[in-house]
């Protein structure tokens, strides 16, 4: 059984996790934490996600979850995922990543922390969204410059990133379908008199509002005709279930960085 611990435990993300852990057979249970002065510390981490009680009573120490875990996952907040990464290095501890909204800087400093230990990141774990992620370089590579690339995402109203890491890993596939840099061409917003759309723009929408766990629509547009490719998350679980497959198959792999294209084969 491999012993997982659960940073931001109490968080959407992190209740759904402690459930997967604890239907699992492969892995138990090593803890959670809270930030200190949060509510949630000293609560059952499995009653609190809805499952029986555990035993196992939220901390505030990311250190010593860090000591007695073979692996952690984190869905908390950027600052917290750059911190905990950290810790992983130092204890040589894998490290599974689903924060989004991580800055450049958070990035290099995760793959910092990957030359000491294993670390697995996703702006997704669904693994119809990679697929999503696979389709999109593809088509793109297809479909040349007679296409304008538009990338849409609704999600529910608590989510505080825009647009979705999801939708900028899906504007980074179809960029690197077309061999060109994102950076140099997407349109991340458009408000007022924006002048007509350039040729090799990629384009992001974003939808806020209800409880919508999360869809991304891939559209190529021509004058002829339109390609729509779709991917609708109907819950949470599954975002969770891809981390926990994530996080198991960090054991025994060298140290280093990886996304859900290594663990699912699609690199
Ligand atoms: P949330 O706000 O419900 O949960 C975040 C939790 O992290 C909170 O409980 C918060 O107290 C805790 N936290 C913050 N700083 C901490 C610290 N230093 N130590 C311990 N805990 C800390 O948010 P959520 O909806 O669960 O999403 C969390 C992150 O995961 C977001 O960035 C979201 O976009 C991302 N997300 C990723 C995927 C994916 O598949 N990669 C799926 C869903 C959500």
């Amino acid at each position: 059984m491999v012993k997982i611990g659960i940073v931001g435990c109490a968080g959407r993300m992190g209740r759904m996790l402690v459930s997967e852990i604890q239907n699992s057979d492969k892995a138990t249970l090593a803890g959670g934490t809270e930030p200190p002065g949060s509510p949630f510390v000293g609560q059952d981490a499995a009653a609190l996600a809805g499952a029986e009680p555990a035993g196992v009573v939220i901390g505030d120490d990311a250190e010593a979850l860090f000591d007695i875990s073979d692996a952690v996952i984190n869905f908390t907040a950027p600052a917290a995922t750059v911190v905990h990464a950290a810790l992983a290095a130092e204890t040589g501890t894998a490290l599974t990543v689903g924060t989004t909204g991580l800055s450049e800087n958070d990035f290099s400093q995760l793959k910092t922390a990957a030359e000491r230990t294993v670390i697995v990141q996703a702006a997704n774990f669904s693994i119809g969204v990679n697929l999503l992620l696979g389709l999109t370089e593809q088509v793109a590579g297809i479909l040349g410059d007679d296409y304008d690339i538009e990338i849409l995402e609704m999600h529910h109203r608590h989510k505080v990133d825009a647009p979705s890491g999801t939708a900028l890993a899906l504007g980074e596939a179809a960029a690197a379908g077309r061999r060109v840099d994102l950076g140099s061409v997407a349109q991340r917003v458009r408000d007022g008199i924006t002048g007509a759309r350039a040729s090799g723009d990629i384009g992001f929408a974003t939808l806020r509002g209800g409880g919508v766990v999360g869809d991304h629509t891939v559209l190529f547009a021509s004058e002829q005709e339109r390609v729509e490719l779709t991917h609708k998350a109907a819950s949470r679980a599954v975002f969770a279930a891809g981390a926990l497959r994530a996080t198991l198959w960090t054991e025994g792999r060298a140290n280093g960085y990886y996304t859900m294209r290594d663990i699912l084969g699609f690199s």
